[in-house]
């Protein structure tokens, strides 16, 4: 069985990410620290799915620190637009788009378009490298199936949560708690398959 590490690199500057995977791994004896934390360059993200990219910044985030390290890619994907924006969601309007703009932009690519036509699923892969030539990463991935609404619903959340329409919960997303939205989302479904995953690499919770 291999030996836990007692530090893992987050490969995000994402203060959010953080905080959920620190929360999720607190029952194991480890550090989740930031990549900033040792200067790490971030990785070029040029692959074509979320598995590719998340595994380019693990593996970029190892080959830096030496260390073990995770990291998480995730998205959009909208059926009437042939999956996208996908892996571009978070830079669709633009490399430096806002939240607000990428929203819009979704907005108006379905403006007219029926709601039985507005499909779409959030998904989220979540990679952890124990180092930068590792053959067997564990990989979680999720998905959260809604539809796009034709107007902003809601004040949390973030990114495209605001159009996306929740049809178990009847709400938006971004009219979901954080503890609501945890328990659904394709983050929350992927970190818990992700501790389900460490658990059996590293044995148990020790
Ligand atoms: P990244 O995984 O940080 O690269 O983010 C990908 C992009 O997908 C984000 O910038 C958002 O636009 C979108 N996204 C991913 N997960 C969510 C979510 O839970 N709510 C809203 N938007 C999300």
């Amino acid at each position: 069985m291999p030996i836990q590490p007692d530090e893992i690199i987050l490969a995000s500057g994402n203060q959010k990410k953080l905080k959920e995977l620190s929360h999720i791994l607190n029952t194991y004896k480890l550090r989740i620290v930031p990549q900033s934390e040792y200067e790490v360059v971030d990785a070029v993200e040029d692959g074509l799915t979320f598995v590719e990219n998340a595994i380019k910044k693990a593996r970029n985030a190892c080959a830096q620190t030496g260390k073990p390290a995770i990291s998480d890619d995730s998205g959009i994907e909208v059926d009437y637009l042939h999956g996208s924006p996908g892996i571009y969601s978070a830079r669709y309007a633009g490399e430096s788009a806002t939240d607000e703009e990428n929203l819009q932009k979704l907005l108006t690519a379905l403006k007219g378009v029926p709601r039985d036509k507005r499909s779409a699923r959030y998904q989220c892969v979540i990679v952890y490298m124990r180092h930068a030539e590792d053959p067997t990463p564990i990989i979680a991935q999720a998905a959260w199936e809604g539809l796009i609404m034709d107007e902003k619903l809601g004040e949390g959340g973030f990114g495209y949560d605001p159009i996306f329409y929740c049809p178990q919960q009847q709400r938006s997303a971004a009219q979901l708690s954080p503890d609501e939205k945890a328990r659904v989302s394709h983050r929350g479904k992927a970190l818990r398959q992700f501790q389900l995953l460490f658990s059996q690499l590293y044995g148990g919770r020790e």
